[in-house]
């Protein structure tokens, strides 16, 4: 393919690909102004494709492709390098003396850079307490809707824990609940998850939170294969709900690095013991496991009435201490959204902040 070289007013040379230039023209013709959404199709030319002439003006370069004129300005270019650039806010690990930090709403609610420095916060480091917040069934879902559209999934879209008797997970009842992601049994998992506590008289019952990714960094190299290779199942369901997938336990980007975990002590069905790497899997598991459950690598907190957790669904497992329930209610609302949703407005809004 050919490449062209632009020499920019400043001096600065880029040498691109003949398509990728083309495809990027940013003159009308070839974009809608408005939204800046493509309107040149790349398989309208030639593979081949060379320009007949690249001219230097004193903003930038002119192209002549033979049958198509395109004008590239210098601050063109300078919007392609911050689009190229553009990344989510960078996942930064938890020490094991980190504290959950705590946001009280009545100040979110009315200082928009408080509130933007909690989305801040909740995006690099996967997990904030939001206090203060009214004990009104169903209000999580009015605050979450500032940043987004909540997610519906099976069994309910405001999820009520309680002690039930007749519940379809092991939450209904007064366990401890070993740190896990929710939803392991749906492949299309929501990766982010807020619990509102209505109310907490009940003795213990304390909050975990671990993070997933401080956990993967501990594990070896071919612990962190198998797991990203070897699928586990997992299912959810109730007499009118079902809910299953298989998929792997780490799930890693498109460089190898981590981003989130598949882990459900609860709801794991049996592996396939037959499969060549079924003894490396539970050995990883074992350890992975291991990790999860010591309390080296948790932070433990107690979640108050009006206090209101959000998390990284896919990177922060949560769990909880056992809790006695003749000592009083306890009852908090779940609900789930898509954590691309919060990072994007807060990119939105950080843009307004600094326009
Ligand atoms: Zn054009």
């Amino acid at each position: 393919m050919t490449t062209v070289s632009l020499t920019w007013p400043s001096g600065q040379i880029d040498n691109v690909p003949a398509l990728w230039l083309r495809d990027n023209c940013p003159c009308e013709q070839c974009r809608i102004e408005l939204t800046s959404e493509h309107r040149f199709i790349i398989a309208t030319v030639d593979p081949t494709l060379t320009p007949v002439a690249v001219t230097q003006t004193d903003d930038g370069v002119v192209v002549d492709w033979g049958d198509h004129v395109s004008t590239y300005s210098q601050s063109w270019m300078d919007d392609v390098r911050a689009q190229v650039a553009r990344c989510f806010p960078p996942m930064e690990r938890w020490d094991a003396d980190d504290e959950i930090r705590r946001f009280s709403f009545d100040i979110l609610d009315t200082d928009p850079p408080t509130e933007i420095s909690a989305l801040d916060h909740f995006c690099r480091f996967g997990a904030i307490v939001i206090t203060d917040t009214p004990c009104e069934p169903g209000w999580s879902e009015t605050l979450y809707r500032r940043w987004g559209p909540p997610t519906e999934l099976p069994f309910a879209k405001v999820h009520d824990v309680y002690v039930d008797p007749s519940g379809y997970n092991v939450a209904h009842t007064a366990e401890a609940l070993p740190p896990h992601n929710d939803f392991a049994s749906k492949r299309n998992r929501p990766s982010g998850q807020i619990l509102h506590m209505l109310a907490n008289e009940a003795e213990d019952g304390d909050s975990i939170i671990v993070d997933g990714l401080a956990i993967v960094d501990q594990l070896t190299d071919d612990e962190r294969s198998v797991l990203t290779t070897m699928p586990a199942a997992f299912r959810q369901f109730s007499e009118t709900t079902e809910t299953w997938s298989r998929s792997t336990v780490l799930q890693v980007d498109e460089s190898g690095a981590p981003v989130g975990l598949r882990y459900s002590n609860q709801l794991l069905q049996a592996i396939d013991p037959w499969h060549t790497d079924a003894s490396a899997w539970y050995e990883a598991y074992h350890r992975l496991t291991t990790l999860i459950i010591d309390p080296a690598n948790q932070v433990r907190f107690r979640l108050s009435a009006g206090d209101l957790l959000m998390l990284h669904g896919h990177r922060m497992l949560h769990g909880r201490t056992a809790f006695s329930p003749a000592s009083g209610v306890r009852h908090l609302q779940d609900i789930y959204f898509d954590f691309d949703d919060v990072a994007n407005e807060l990119h939105r809004r950080q843009r307004l902040q600094t326009a």
